[in-house]
């Protein structure tokens, strides 16, 4: 079971988000069959939007989206305050040569565009609050650098975010996954976070740890050095969706009464295909009647 580790270190004075994902970028590998770098893109994105969702007290579902120009066409992930995430890419097989480190070209596949924050809230108590939106232009399209400019420009948060997926040819192909997020509260050192870029500058590779059987705990540690922390919660972590067949009729009732009947003299049934993850709902001719009964 993915776990996501929630820290606070340095007196109090910074708060620290780690993760390991391996089933979660895995299990979005399977949904969306997607090539290797929009592999390690949605990964990172599904990672980085977990690790964001735990940092704030209030929210029912935080979604980042990046509408870029690149190959990929547009990456979504969705998070909620369960531990749950899920998302989607628009073109799951755009793919580009390795670069010249032999790292993929994430950055290549994103391009330009915007990185969009929405954070919801008031679902329990059946409000319908406006949703917080918050958005920067995407500087570096390798994700995780998005993440801290969007953290400094949209919230005033000094960050230092780590996101990466290291991926293996036989199933279930993610050889490691995962991240850490470190962010600086108000009245933290701002000599910390400069320690901080400087121990991840020197560290061994986040999915090294990982790949090793590392713990979001050792990823704390890697992100740290020697700045102590405190582990404050441990929650697992999963791919879920919240489709339904319910909801598949659902939304196959919205198409109307002359697309329903169409489908029924067509093939007497229909599929619905759920977005976010690729699951197919079979609808029978007869619920499809119902429907327009
Ligand atoms: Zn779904």
């Amino acid at each position: 079971m993915d776990k996501l580790v929630h820290a606070t270190g340095a007196d109090g004075s910074i708060r620290v988000l780690a993760a390991i994902t391996n089933e979660i970028t895995a299990e979005a590998i399977r949904r969306h069959e997607t090539s290797p770098t929009v592999s390690a893109a949605l990964g990172r994105l599904l990672t980085g939007t977990l690790l964001l969702g735990a940092t704030f007290k209030e929210f029912d579902r935080l979604t980042v989206k990046l509408e870029c120009n690149g190959p990929v066409g547009g990456i979504t992930a969705e998070a909620t305050n369960e531990g749950t995430v899920r998302g989607y890419v628009k073109n799951p097989i755009a793919e580009l040569p390795a670069k010249s480190n032999g790292k993929f070209d994430v950055s290549g596949i994103v391009g330009e565009g915007t990185f969009f924050v929405i954070r919801e809230s008031g679902f329990e108590l059946g409000l319908h609050r406006d949703p917080y939106i918050g958005s920067v232009p995407i500087v570096s399209g390798e994700i995780a650098e998005d993440f801290t400019y969007y953290l400094a420009k949209s919230e005033q948060i000094p960050s230092a975010v780590m996101l990466g997926v290291l991926l293996q040819n036989a199933e279930p192909f993610v050889a490691a996954s995962g991240g850490v997020m470190v962010q600086m509260l108000p009245g933290a050192n701002e000599h910390i976070v400069t320690m901080i870029e400087d121990t991840i500058l020197h560290a061994p590779h986040l999915t090294e740890v990982i790949r090793e059987g590392g713990s979001p705990e050792d990823l704390i540690k890697l992100a740290l050095g020697v700045i102590d922390h405190e582990i404050l919660e441990e929650r697992e972590v999963a791919f879920k969706c919240t489709c339904s067949h319910e909801k598949a009729l659902t939304m196959a009732e919205a198409l109307g009464p002359n697309e329903i009947f169409l489908m029924i003299e067509d093939d007497n049934g229909a599929v619905i295909n759920c977005g976010f993850c690729n699951e197919k709902y079979s609808i029978t001719g007869d619920e499809l009647r119902s429907l327009i009964a």
